[in-house]
């Protein structure tokens, strides 16, 4: 069941949430991204048809596959899964690192990284040829991250295991993630028993706090003219552009629209903020909030 809380700020924010309450009763499709570090869509496709397993490729990236039937196990049996040629990552949560664009020779942060989904999408992004840092606060998540980089092949990334809260403000980065810790709010299943217990107001409160400190560090880390991604997997306005909003009032960092082939055929909620995407929860996409932020 659904947390009232839950319903009510969402009806407050966007009026009707028939749809948004609709994706949260759907199970979510498996959907994978190839690890063109290891593979091409070619050979990862021709796997899937050999093992009977039907897809479809993503109107927004060729790398981008949803599985019409099969399960993450059913994936995780397969050898292009032990092998790292294939990563299970949400199609949402493939978006952050196409909108921040990596690329050869980069300096890029990677604020709160583990399991890695995106420093892994980042690395393969740039043919491992970006300097990639990969902050962690929580060591044993930190542990899967480094196992994650090995199994994919990414090799040029430096994983600092610490509060990114807490990163001297000495170091400068071009390119910065932020993947916020969250909610989740975007990825409610609406038949978890544990939900009222798990996502309660007080879970929003913690979030909204480390998400602006995170912000505003990412902001001062952030150099002249770089790039900085904020995104999380939360659909409410307090925990995206809220936290936007507050952290860069009176830094000279603008919001710089997000633009990317395929956009239109997102499935889309309204933003508060101009040229920031909140994606709906559906059967095929996770909740999902990406803003991009330049200093000028
Ligand atoms: N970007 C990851 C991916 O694509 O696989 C998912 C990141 S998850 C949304 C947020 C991560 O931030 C969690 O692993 C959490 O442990 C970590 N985290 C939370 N607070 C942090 C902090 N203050 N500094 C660094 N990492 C933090």
């Amino acid at each position: 069941m659904l947390p009232g809380f839950l319903t009510e700020k969402l009806k407050e924010q966007y009026g009707d949430i028939s749809d948004i309450i609709g994706g949260y009763t759907r199970k979510r499709r498996t959907t994978l991204r190839v690890n063109t570090l290891k593979s091409s869509p070619e050979e990862v496709a021709e796997a899937l048809t050999a093992a009977g397993i039907h897809f479809e490729v993503s109107p927004f990236s060729p790398i981008a596959f949803l599985l019409t039937e099969a399960t993450e196990k059913e994936i995780m049996a397969l050898p292009l899964f032990a092998e790292g040629r294939i990563y299970l990552q949400s199609y949402s949560s493939m978006l952050p690192p196409l909108v921040l664009a990596p690329a050869e020779g980069d300096d890029i942060l990677d604020m709160a990284a583990a399991p890695g989904g995106k420093t892994t999408q980042m690395a393969a992004m740039t043919g491992n040829r970006a300097s990639i840092t990969a902050c962690e606060r929580h060591p044993i998540r930190a542990e899967k991250l480094k196992h994650n980089l090995e199994v994919q092949g990414a090799g040029k990334v430096f994983v600092m295991v610490t509060d990114a809260r807490q990163l001297d403000d000495f170091f400068s980065f071009g390119k910065i993630l932020l993947d916020a810790p969250c909610s989740g709010s975007g990825t409610v299943f609406a038949d978890d028993p544990n939900l009222e217990k798990t996502l309660t107001p007080a879970l929003v409160g913690k979030c909204r706090n480390t998400q602006l400190a995170l912000l505003k560090k990412a902001i001062r880390l952030l150099k002249k003219g770089g790039t900085l991604v904020y995104s999380t997997c939360s659909i409410l306005k307090e925990e995206n552009e809220e936290i936007v909003k507050a952290a860069i009032k009176g830094t000279g960092v603008e919001i710089t629209p997000v633009e990317l082939p395929g956009t239109e055929q997102l499935p889309l909620l309204p933003v508060t903020l101009p040229g920031t995407l909140c994606v709906r929860p559906t059967e095929e996409y996770e909740g999902f909030f990406v803003a991009k932020l330049t200093k000028m």
